[in-house]
């Protein structure tokens, strides 16, 4: 699976950062920076509870 992020939706709430620190990471300027688009079976279940979490649905997985 591949994550996708949209940054025109984006408004930096930062909520993907708390649930998957490792993945997410607000920059300086608070610019959201995805280390790695691709999701590992292992890792899915914390991206689904990611994408589900942002509040602007900027998030969204694909096959
Ligand atoms: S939770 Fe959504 S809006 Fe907030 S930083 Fe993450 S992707 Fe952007």
């Amino acid at each position: 699976m591949k994550l996708v992020h949209d940054a025109e939706l984006c408004e930096a709430h930062g909520v993907c950062t708390a649930v998957d620190p490792d993945r997410f990471e607000l920059d300086d300027t608070d610019h959201l920076i995805v280390h790695s688009i691709e999701v590992a079976a292992e890792d899915l279940d914390t991206v689904r509870q990611a994408v589900e979490s942002c509040p602007r649905q900027a998030l969204s997985l694909q096959e």
